[in-house]
C-alpha cells in the first residue's frame, strides 16, 4: 500500500504549495472519502481513498523529480544497447516511476540534469519557444576575450548556418598550461541546439575542453551533490519550475 501525506499528494498534483494547501485544508476544501480533512499531515493511500479538492476528484499519478549531477562517460538517454545511461545511475526504487532526462548533455558533459516522469513539465522546459536559460561553466582552450563576448552577445553562426540567439559570456579566469592559455568562462544560452556550446566556441576558433551545466531555468545544481549522485527536488524547487 502507498502511504503519502495529503499535503504532499496535493502539492505533487499541482494544487498549490504545501502552505497554500494547509490553508485550503483549514478552509475545509480537502476531503478524503467525502469527509473534510482537518490535518494537512494526514496520511492517505491514494489507491484506496478518494481524495477531493473543492469537490473535484483528484486523479493521482505519482510524479518524481530528480536532480542528477551527471558524471562524464554516461549518456543522457533511457536505454542504449552498449553504453551506460543516466538511468543506470539510479537505485532500482528510483526507476519504478520511469523518470527520463529532460534534454540532453553530451557524454563528456557533466552537471545538472533533471530527471522526471512529468511529461508536461519536461515539454515546457524543452519547448524552443520558451527560451529557458541554461548556464554552463566551461574550460576553453584559447584566450577568450572581449571580442568573443561581443560576438556571443550579438549571436554567432554555427557550422550549419544557424545563427544563435544573444547569449551571455562571462570570463571567469585564465591560466597558462604549457604553451596554451586555458580560459574558464560561464555562458548562458537560451536554446539547446545539438552541441551548442562547443559549436559556438568552434565558430570563434576555440575548443571547449571541459563543460558543466550549472543551471536550467530557475533550477540550480546543488553544490553538495557529487558527480554521479542525485537527489529528489525539494518542493520549493518543483514550485519554481512550474
Ligand atoms: N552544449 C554542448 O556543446 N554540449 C552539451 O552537452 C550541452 C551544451
Amino acid at each position: 500500500a502507498k502511504r503519502i501525506r495529503i499535503d504532499k499528494l496535493l502539492a505533487h498534483m499541482g494544487l498549490g504549495t504545501r502552505s497554500e494547501i494547509k490553508k485550503s485544508v483549514k478552509q475545509g476544501k480537502v476531503a478524503v472519502d467525502g469527509k473534510a480533512v482537518k490535518d494537512s499531515g494526514l496520511i492517505v493511500d491514494p489507491d484506496v481513498h478518494e481524495v477531493t479538492y473543492d469537490g473535484e476528484r483528484v486523479a493521482y499519478k505519482e510524479v518524481v523529480y530528480l536532480m542528477l549531477n551527471k558524471p562524464p562517460g554516461v549518456i543522457s538517454a533511457t536505454e542504449d544497447g552498449r553504453e551506460r545511461t543516466v538511468i543506470d545511475l539510479l537505485a532500482p526504487e528510483d526507476r519504478i516511476l520511469d523518470p527520463f532526462p529532460v534534454g540532453r548533455l553530451d557524454k563528456d558533459t557533466v552537471g545538472l540534469l533533471l530527471l522526471t516522469n512529468d511529461g508536461q513539465l519536461a515539454h515546457e522546459l524543452l519547448s524552443p519557444r520558451k527560451h529557458v536559460d541554461k548556464t554552463y561553466l566551461a574550460q576553453v582552450l584559447g584566450d577568450v576575450g572581449e571580442k568573443d563576448r561581443e560576438q556571443f552577445t550579438a549571436g554567432v553562426t554555427l557550422d550549419d548556418g544557424y545563427v544563435t540567439m544573444p547569449s551571455e559570456l562571462r570570463i571567469v579566469s585564465k591560466e597558462q598550461r604549457g604553451d596554451d592559455i586555458v580560459s574558464t568562462i560561464s555562458l548562458t544560452i537560451k536554446e539547446g541546439k545539438f552541441h551548442q556550446v562547443k559549436r559556438m566556441f568552434e565558430s570563434v576558433g576555440k575548443k571547449v575542453i571541459f563543460l558543466k551545466r550549472i543551471s536550467m531555468g530557475p533550477l540550480q545544481l546543488d553544490d553538495n551533490l557529487p558527480e554521479g549522485s542525485y537527489r529528489e527536488l525539494r518542493d520549493d524547487e518543483v514550485e519554481l519550475l512550474r
